[in-house]
């Protein structure tokens, strides 16, 4: 695929001079959710007026709030290798740092991701640096088969998310058949010249190898994929517009856009001075883009991670994020070391809570945290997941599975103030699944993992 920069650019200069009526119009359209055109996407980007802001906010909130109920679903990330042939100039891991580099062992492995399971984590993120002779695919598989074979008395790792560097279609059939759930990667930045002003060196320096690696994992039968881009590196609704145009991209050839967006925002690391990038988003525009995000693909997932600090992460979930990180490192081996000894992350993580601080944290903020994997699992992935969105389905499947997940998590991993929230939670809002037969089940399934007669129970 192609990004038409002209294209964005002009957009943007043209939505400099959207009136008041089209954006009301627009404003409207978004209300009744219709689809915007890239005008109106651009329009909504560029106003500065705070009444309009004030209404971008409450529409994504409403929307949120529809489609995805008081839902959020956990995860955290693995780092498995630090080894990088790339020059990223954001990024500590970039090449031409000297640091004692390395990867996992298999019995390092299994040490972080029991510590990960001990948290309560169902759904990890595997993340590498690119090194075809230090960390092969090879290796990456291997990583995968070890994590999903691992059992606990608390069940297991049920999803692996995947978020390596742009590869081949041969290596992302191997990733498909190891069973992987989405694979992310970020384009960084759409705007092709800041592209190649802050990749350096190494193979990811080829734009539009980066660009269609979608296209061949979805050729490979990859059909969950998740995109982001870094924001800090170049003007933020330009980015925001070549999300969107990547999104009909795989939509129309594919059947089903991203799976996810990401919204990383850049954090500073070591080897990189953060005032050397010119483009760093301040926080009331980063959440009217993950707003505005929200309101152009309601049914895409929105993933937060904990680069964000505790209050942007409060308010970005009533805004439009659905899934969101938690008790997050991102060193190789990081869950093993303490948090003082971390040696080479590879960004300072602005959130440092406990998984079970924020997981109780969102409880008391009226949400339900979701450990729930059940649609890879049963195979709704690509167009059949972007289906049963569109379809208002989600709200018989996802929310029962996201009770029944919570509940397990209060019986294997909370206390009894602990469980005592999460049933008060859990009763409320069996009360809102619409479909009379999927809430019976719900709640004699509940009840099995209350009294331990049942449990990894998903629809
Ligand atoms: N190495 C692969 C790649 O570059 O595509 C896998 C992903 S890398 C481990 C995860 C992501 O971290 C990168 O895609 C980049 O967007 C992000 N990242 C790197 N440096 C960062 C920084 N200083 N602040 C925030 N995010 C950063
Ligand atoms: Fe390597 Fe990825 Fe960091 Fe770039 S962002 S230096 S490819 S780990």
């Amino acid at each position: 695929m192609q990004i038409n920069r002209e294209y964005i650019e002009n957009l943007l200069d043209e939505a400099k001079t959207a009136g008041d009526a089209f954006i009301s119009r627009t404003l409207d359209k978004a209300e009744k959710s219709e689809p915007l055109s890239h005008r109106e996407i651009a329009a909504l980007l560029v106003t500065g007026n705070p009444e309009h802001l004030k209404q971008i906010f409450a529409i994504a909130g409403a929307i949120k709030r529809r489609i995805y109920g008081s839902r959020i679903v956990m995860f955290a990330p693995l780092y498995v290798s630090n080894y990088c042939v790339n020059r990223c100039a954001y990024c500590s891991f970039n090449c031409g740092h000297d640091f004692g580099r390395r990867k996992l062992t298999m019995d390092e492995l299994r040490e972080e991701v029991t510590i990960l399971e001990k948290m309560g984590h169902k759904r990890l993120a595997l993340e590498a640096g690119e090194h075809d002779s230090e960390c092969p695919i090879d290796y990456i598989l291997e990583c995968i088969e070890n994590i999903y074979e691992m059992k606990f008395e608390n069940g297991a790792i049920r999803r692996i998310n995947v978020n390596i560097a742009a590869t081949t279609t041969e290596n992302y059939r191997k990733l498909k058949d190891a069973g992987i759930g989405t694979y992310i990667l970020f384009q960084e930045t759409y705007h092709e010249p800041t592209y190649e002003r802050v990749h350096l060196a190494g193979p990811k320096k080829d734009f539009a190898w980066h660009l269609d690696a979608f296209d061949r994992a979805q050729e490979a039968g990859i059909d969950d994929v998740g995109g982001g881009v870094l924001f800090g590196l170049a003007d933020p609704y330009f980015e925001v517009l070549g999300l969107m145009l990547h999104n009909e991209h795989l939509e129309k050839k594919y059947g089903a856009g991203f799976h996810t967006i990401s919204v990383p925002r850049l954090c500073p690391a070591s080897g990189m001075n953060i005032a050397d990038f010119p483009n760093l988003v301040d926080d009331i525009t980063f959440a009217k883009i993950v707003a505005i995000i929200r309101i152009a693909v309601p049914f895409t997932g929105m993933i937060l991670s904990t680069r964000e600090d505790h209050g942007m992460r409060k308010k970005l979930l009533q805004l439009g994020i659905s899934q969101i990180s938690a008790g997050s490192r991102t060193t190789v081996g990081g869950y093993s070391q303490s948090a003082q000894n971390e040696t080479h992350p590879q960004f300072l993580v602005n959130d440092d809570r406990s998984a079970l601080s924020i997981i109780t944290e969102l409880m008391d903020d009226g949400y339900i945290p979701s450990f729930c994997t059940a649609c890879y699992r049963n195979g709704r992935t690509g167009d059949r997941f972007m289906s049963l969105a569109k379809s208002g389905q989600i709200g018989n499947v996802c929310l029962p599975n996201a009770l029944m997940t919570l509940s397990e998590y209060s019986m294997d991993y909370g206390d009894a103030a602990f469980q005592e929230k999460a049933a008060a939670i859990i009763g409320r809002e069996t009360a809102h699944i619409a479909d009379e037969h999927i809430r019976q089940k719900t709640i004699e399934n509940v009840e099995k993992i209350r009294t331990n007669k049942g449990r990894d129970f998903f629809v």
